[in-house]
């Protein structure tokens, strides 16, 4: 039975060692139980699951998901935390703490060491302060996983998720919706937090696609193009393409692929889709 994921016991766990919250590992833990068994029904973890848990702080959500997966990795940096976990976590034997910083772990290893290379589901409450690091490393490290449940900012689970003519829209949307089905699951208030953080949050869920939802010949080149299109959004794509110093590409050129594809010499990149970012990457290729 898993005992935490409630004030009293966390408070307690904490005076036990004495522990002090570090700012700078983001560290607000979860102990509101709704919200944990939501997170773990929301990731849809089953007992044929190796799950990957970046962040267990004290190993609240590792117990809810220990329960039921069959397998829990799990990754964290603090180095006070540790014997914490190993005490809270010490009756389930299908749980592995891993102390390392988790941008500096081999996931690929890991997954093939842990799992036969078969697909993991990742699951977190997030250091919100490395949040876009961990999700890009995950799928351009091309680690294999069906999806990644995670509780993020609310601000960057809305980014991830929109569409263009909005203003949260931007590479980040991009590069997301390129490898996975995004979906918001639940809004989560400060209250459900210790410490509060100071922003609100959410918990989204993203579907790996087998392929691609858009066929691109140079999937690097694209998203320099969709970066340099961010980079200066209220310009012009002309203007912002044109001066990136992307490899041979001009003003000309980009006004040149804007005729071909149809599209006013004074877009900008926020209007553009996934679909068109790919077919105006593909025709400046030539
Ligand atoms: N999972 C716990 C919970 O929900 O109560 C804690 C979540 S807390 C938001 C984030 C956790 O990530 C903290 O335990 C923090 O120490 C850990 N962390 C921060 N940076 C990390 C990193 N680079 N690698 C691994 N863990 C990290």
């Amino acid at each position: 039975m898993a005992t935490l994921g409630n004030p009293t016991h966390t408070i307690e766990v904490l005076k036990k060692y004495g522990f002090s919250f570090q700012k700078k590992f983001g560290q607000n833990f979860l102990i509101d139980s709704n919200i944990l068994e939501n997170i773990v029904k929301a990731a849809d973890v089953t007992k044929d699951d190796c799950v990957l848990e970046i962040g267990p702080g004290i190993g609240t959500m590792t117990q809810y998901l220990a329960e039921s997966a069959r397998q829990v990795i799990a990754v964290e940096i603090d180095n006070a935390l540790i014997p914490i976990l190993q005490d809270t976590l010490s009756e389930y034997d299908n749980v592995t703490i891993i102390h390392q910083d988790i941008l500096k772990v081999d996931i690929n290893k890991l997954v093939q060491e842990k799992n036969n290379g078969k697909p993991i589901k990742v699951v977190a409450n997030l250091p919100y302060y490395i949040t876009t690091p961990i999700i890009m490393g995950l799928f351009e490290s091309r680690v294999p996983l069906e999806s990644i449940t995670i509780m993020v900012q609310k601000e960057v689970a809305d980014r991830m998720q929109v569409g263009p003519g909005t203003k949260d829209y931007g590479a980040l949307s991009l590069a997301v919706q390129y490898y996975a089905n995004p979906e918001i699951m639940m809004y989560v208030p400060p209250t459900c937090f210790m410490p509060k953080p100071n922003v609100g949050s959410a918990v989204i869920k993203l579907v790996r696609y087998e392929n691609p939802p858009v066929e691109v010949r140079d999937e690097h080149f694209m998203f320099q193009v969709i970066r340099a299109a961010f980079n200066q959004r209220r310009k012009t794509l002309v203007n912002s393409l044109g001066n990136a110093g992307l490899n041979n590409v001009t003003k000309e050129t980009v006004s040149k692929v804007l005729e071909q594809m149809n599209l006013s010499q004074t877009i900008r990149g926020e209007a553009l889709t996934l679909e068109q970012f790919a077919q105006l990457t593909n025709l400046l290729i030539f």
